[in-house]
């Protein structure tokens, strides 16, 4: 075991539920932590978990939705008060840099009183990391309904939101993060040891029928509703006889 895991903050959809965080997960690498996304009540529930902030090297942003970022400023006030000194690297959909560098001094954090310097890198889809892992942006339609509203109040923004395809000492984990439809992701998915992936923008159905045929280690549902809604994923589950497939809890640990 090389103690390489990924810790399930926030398991909620982005109707907040009140037993569970918004989208976050922790990316523990060695002694290196990542997190990516980083959606309401995302930083308690990181310190529930007696997660070391300090150990944080690089937050990955999927998209702009409030249930994916918008705790990243108080995550960054934690860092702070904690008196980190390394270099963080902030990835972030490179539409979201400008309005984001206005945001942070709004909020009273200005960059040049961190502690530590905060590197910010927008990406696009394509973007490939490659340091302590690997990790490739991989584009989704599911912000492209935005289209014609973006367009009237003249807003630049490509409207991506990017699934994260994940390489770590040779396992292989697909994150969805919010997709349009299944078929946004289909194609990424065989092979992968652990995906996890979204409910609130899939069917169901389809997912079943695609996971019957094809080879993943285990999925985790995640983005979650009501316990009725959980309950009602997890009799479709059981009814299918899918044993590689779990509906996520926050503090669920999937060891890679
Ligand atoms: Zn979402
Ligand atoms: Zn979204």
């Amino acid at each position: 075991m090389n103690g390489n895991k990924i810790i399930i903050l926030g398991s909620s959809s982005g109707l907040p539920q009140a037993g569970r965080a918004c989208s976050g997960y922790a990316l523990k690498t060695g002694d290196s932590l990542s997190l990516i996304d980083c959606g309401g009540g995302v930083t308690s529930s990181f310190l529930r978990r007696g997660l070391n902030p300090l150990a944080v090297e690089r937050i990955f942003i999927s998209h702009t939705h409030p249930d994916h970022v918008i705790e990243l400023p108080l995550f960054l006030q934690l860092l702070h008060l904690e008196k980190r000194r390394e270099p963080v690297k902030l990835y972030l959909p490179a539409d979201f840099v400008e309005p984001m560098r206005r945001f942070l001094p709004a909020l009273y954090i200005i960059e040049d009183k961190l502690p530590f310097e905060l590197d910010i890198v927008g990406y696009e889809e394509g973007f490939e990391y490659n340091d302590v892992f690997k990790l490739k942006a991989v584009g989704n339609k599911h912000l492209k309904a935005y289209k014609e509203l973006i367009e009237i109040n003249q807003l630049s923004n490509k409207m991506q939101c990017c699934s994260f395809d994940i390489e770590i000492d040779g396992k292989r984990v697909f994150y969805s993060a919010d997709i349009a439809t299944y078929d946004d992701i289909r194609p990424h998915l065989d092979g992968r040891d652990v995906v996890i992936l979204e409910s609130t923008h899939v069917a169901l159905e389809e997912f079943i029928e695609h996971a019957r045929s094809i080879s993943v280690g285990r999925y985790v549902i995640t983005h979650l509703g009501t316990d009725e809604e959980v309950g009602e994923i997890n009799r479709m589950i059981s009814k299918a006889g899918l044993d590689n497939v779990t509906t996520a809890v926050d503090g669920m640990e999937i060891p890679l």
